[in-house]
């Protein structure tokens, strides 16, 4: 499948927000756009990235779609099919659509902390490392619900790799509405999220507005 494989931390440069797609790195002042990196990149990048001229609105629209979308790690055309779920869902669709992407397998291993970013948990999925309800899945876009329980499968448990990436990442704090069994290597979605506890930083509503038009 197609994916972006540049540099990721232009992304966050691009967005001029963390966006955590490097895994530890992330959380150290190594980061590029961290407050105590004294290197600090400034501006967006390339080589007319210091300019930031008045954004339309049509370009918030734009930037608040791909934080959302460079943030879960999906290219454009699988973005829009969770707008297309999104607005057939009861409630409001801005929501909707991130409480779908919140829902994928690959974010909630993530968000479990047993991965140290989304497109390292993509992969352990796709390498056939963990079980939904016991059964062995390897879609990263599989949509769980509550009550679903995710687990390492039983040869996972065995590698000193994963131990050690566990073990890395419990300090990591796991959302409300998930429930991380991280001796037993497994977790549970309790419930789905609500806004408030989806901390992308975005306007949600300037996507639908943006895809609406
Ligand atoms: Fe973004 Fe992480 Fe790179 Fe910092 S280290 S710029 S948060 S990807």
């Amino acid at each position: 499948m197609a994916r972006y494989t540049g540099a990721v931390c232009r992304i966050c440069r691009r967005e001029g927000k963390k966006m955590f797609l490097k895994g530890d790195r992330c959380f150290t002042t190594k980061c590029a756009i961290d407050e105590r990196n004294e290197e600090k990149r400034k501006g967006t990048p390339g080589q007319h990235g210091m300019s930031r001229k008045k954004v339309s609105e049509y370009g918030m629209q734009l930037r608040a779609k791909q934080t959302a979308r460079r943030y879960y790690g999906l290219l454009e055309g699988q973005f829009y099919h969770y707008f297309e779920m999104a607005v057939k869902m009861p409630g409001k669709a801005g929501e909707n659509l991130l409480f779908l992407l919140e829902s994928r397998l690959d974010n909630v291993v993530y968000r479990l902390g047993f991965a140290s970013s989304r497109a390292q948990a993509r992969q352990l999925v796709l390498h056939r490392h963990f079980t939904v309800n016991g059964q062995k899945v390897n879609i990263p876009s599989y949509l769980l619900k509550a009550g679903d329980v995710v687990a390492f499968t039983e040869k996972a448990r065995g590698y000193d790799s994963l131990k050690a990436l566990v073990e890395q990442n419990s300090g990591r704090p796991v959302p409300m509405w998930l429930s991380a069994d991280k001796e037993n290597y497994k977790g549970s979605v309790e419930r789905m999220p609500v806004r408030e506890e989806v901390d992308l930083d975005v306007d949600e509503q300037l996507i639908v507005e943006l895809y609406s038009k």
